[in-house]
């Protein structure tokens, strides 16, 4: 099972390639071209290292990247652009111009995620810590390591550790999520108690069991004195009629063998934002059409229809309302 979780990284990084590859990201804004070509440069330098070190991971990778319909394409655009959008929003809140104040943040099954490139060269007081089983965490470390554009942005490793990736910043190390007890120990020693956090969980919780994600959650809600979490995930969908989260759970397990165990205790928006303390006070959640029809500015939706043949408005709306992006704050 852990092997078949850590593999549905294979699946977010080829949506991510795909949706590059058709230019669906980086979201277009302007004044901000570099930055956009740096995003295409680090990814496609990932896809490359990728190959160079496991050969069986990026085939996965490139086979899905061949059959990624325009629907996931659309869902990947949105899943990039609110978090980004979201973590941005806390930088912001909490990064004052000149000031030295350190904020930090916490990726929860990180995966292949290269946020923490840009956005560790973008803000200079930021600190990031990256988390995924050890595997997962031995693949990437050695991508990072073999490829100057990554030493050059991140800095050279000090980890003596062989999987990991360690610099005054950027923390990259192996924890499994289920372990309470290690998950305390790591925030303890490479993160702040008392320092504005950000942890992010973008299709983490899913994969967790109930009790598992409660306990992670309670830990971290009760270690950092003022944080905000942000989590994408599907949900099932709490209607009768509704058969989208019991088709994926079936295709799931016949397919890959694997559970998403609370797609169908957090169903809805309102029972997903129960996963969180402050729920419902300091916690906001928008499903993914939701985000899409409010937030996404007009000349974006038309820049997104011209890429490629979209017949099926309807199937895109059922989909992007079974996903969710939360932010859950405390203090
Ligand atoms: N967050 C990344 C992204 O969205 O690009 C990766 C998402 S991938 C669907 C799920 C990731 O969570 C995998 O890398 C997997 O190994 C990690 N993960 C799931 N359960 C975990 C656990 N118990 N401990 C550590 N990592 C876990």
């Amino acid at each position: 099972m852990d092997r078949a979780v850590q593999e549905t990284d294979y699946d977010a990084f080829s949506c991510k390639v795909s949706a590059i590859a058709k230019h669906y990201l980086p979201r277009q804004v302007s004044g901000k071209e570099k930055e956009e070509g740096e995003f295409v440069q680090l990814h496609m330098a990932y896809a490359q290292g990728l190959k160079s070190v496991s050969r069986r991971a990026y085939s996965k990778v490139d086979r899905a990247v061949q059959s990624a319909q325009p629907v996931m394409n659309y869902g990947t655009y949105l899943r990039s652009v609110a978090i980004d959008e979201a973590i941005a929003c806390f930088l912001k809140e909490h990064v004052k111009s000149g000031a030295e104040a350190p904020v930090q943040v916490v990726n929860l099954g990180c995966g292949s995620d290269l946020r923490m490139t840009q956005m560790l060269s973008q803000v200079p007081h930021l600190k990031w810590l990256d988390l995924d089983f050890k595997e997962s965490v031995a693949l990437k470390s050695r991508i990072l390591e073999n490829n100057p554009l990554f030493q050059r942005e991140l800095g050279p490793s000090e980890s003596v550790e062989t999987a990991g990736y360690l610099t005054n910043r950027y923390c990259l190390t192996s924890c499994d999520l289920n372990d309470i007890a290690q998950v305390a120990e790591i925030l303890k020693k490479f993160t702040t108690q008392d320092c504005p956090t950000l942890v992010l969980s973008e299709c983490v919780l899913c994969y967790m069991k109930s009790a598992e994600s409660k306990a992670l959650i309670n830990c971290i809600e009760s270690f950092y004195k003022m944080g905000t979490w942000i989590s994408y995930d599907p949900i099932g969908g709490d209607d009768s009629a509704d058969k989208f989260g019991k088709i994926m759970q079936t295709n799931l397990r016949e397919s890959r063998h694997l559970e998403m165990p609370t797609l169908m205790v957090y169903n809805s928006p309102e029972k997903y934002a129960q996963r969180f303390n402050t729920a419902p006070h300091s916690t906001s959640i928008v499903t993914m059409w939701q985000y899409y029809v409010q937030s996404v500015p007009d000349e974006e939706k038309m820049r997104l229809k011209t890429l490629q043949f979209l017949d099926e408005i309807e199937e895109l709306e059922i989909i992007l309302s079974h996903y969710i992006l939360a932010e859950a704050s405390w203090r």
